[in-house]
């Protein structure tokens, strides 16, 4: 990430991970999105990003991530144009750079990337003029969903430092996972990953992260326990015996919960599998689950990290 003037609160061209950023640059993010999530239900839109054109550009499915970047870009009264790789020239064989080079040509403010290929974001974003959001590439990083997590968990417990988070299920291939690991140690949290071995990739313990294989060690004394999707879409070959062995010994129900701490929170970034990584009681169970909050709470960050890229933006019209 590029850097530039020391005092600037979010010195970067891009947001292409969490990896990099500093304790204040999460912690600015973190206040700017607060004070949007507090703003009122119906408010008129912004003039933060008035005259702007933010593109979303989906090489891979979403609805929260995308929806979520849209109604933060009107929210900030940008114009917003969405395209899918299967409705565009990507389907008739135009590649990644290609199509950013095309896009670019047209003077966008900034490009909001989901791609399959870890690394792909960065990519683009070295090939155009505009700022760049990652929204998810591969299993890389997802640095927003890491924000509204971390904004989810600090508006409930207040702090982030200190939490114990156990991140369980399929790590390997999560990119949730590796943006709230950089975040969380960031931010002074102590990050336990819980999952079957074939699961967890080779040397995790460099991440800064204790690992644990067994749900009822890795829960227990926890402060939030964030589940994640088993990510078949990106599995080559098999990593766990059957959906139902996986439930039994790392599907989150209320009897592996118990270790956890009374005022545990239960998180997932969606789409969840229920009855897979998690039983639907607790997913649904209103005291412990935060799960429809992170969404409420990612239009609020999308658009801190929208008007965190548009250094004029941030000096005028902002609440
Ligand atoms: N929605 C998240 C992502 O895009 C998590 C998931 O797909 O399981 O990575």
């Amino acid at each position: 990430m590029d850097s530039g003037a020391t005092n600037d609160p979010f010195p970067h061209r891009h947001l292409l991970g969490i990896e990099g950023l500093s304790r204040r640059e999460i912690v600015y993010l973190l206040d700017r999105a607060d004070s949007y999530a507090n703003q009122p239900r119906g408010a008129a839109p912004l003039a933060v990003l008035r005259g702007r054109t933010v593109i979303n550009l989906f090489f891979e499915n979403s609805t929260r991530t995308r929806t979520s970047f849209e109604l933060a870009a009107k929210r900030l009264g940008a114009d917003v144009i969405n395209m899918q790789a299967q409705t565009s020239s990507i389907k008739k064989g135009e590649t990644l750079i290609d199509t950013a080079m095309t896009l670019n040509a047209m003077r966008p403010d900034a490009l909001v990337v989901r791609h399959p290929e870890s690394g792909a974001v960065q990519l683009l974003s070295e090939k155009v003029d505009c700022a760049v959001v990652n929204a998810g590439d591969g299993s890389h990083e997802h640095p927003t969903q890491a924000l509204l997590d971390a904004l989810t968990i600090r508006r409930r417990k207040g702090r982030l430092e200190g939490l114990v988070v156990a991140i369980c299920g399929d790590v390997s291939h999560s990119r949730v996972a590796r943006s709230n690991i950089y975040l969380l140690n960031a931010m002074g949290a102590h990050v336990r990953v819980v999952a079957p071995r074939t699961l967890i990739p080779a040397a995790m313990e460099r991440f800064g992260v204790d690992v644990f294989y067994d749900m009822k060690r890795g829960l227990t004394g926890a402060d939030i326990v964030m589940m994640l999707r088993l990510q078949t879409e990106r599995m080559h070959g098999s990593f766990v015996p059957s959906i139902r062995e996986y439930f039994h010994f790392f599907g989150l129900d209320y009897a592996k919960l118990a270790v956890a701490k009374d005022d545990a929170l239960i998180m997932h970034p969606g789409p969840m599998n229920r009855g897979v990584e998690i039983d639907t009681e607790v997913a649904d169970d209103i005291d412990r689950s935060v799960i429809r909050q992170q969404v409420e709470m990612g239009v609020a960050v999308r658009m801190a990290c929208l008007e965190a890229l548009n250094r004029e933006a941030r000096t005028s019209a902002a609440p």
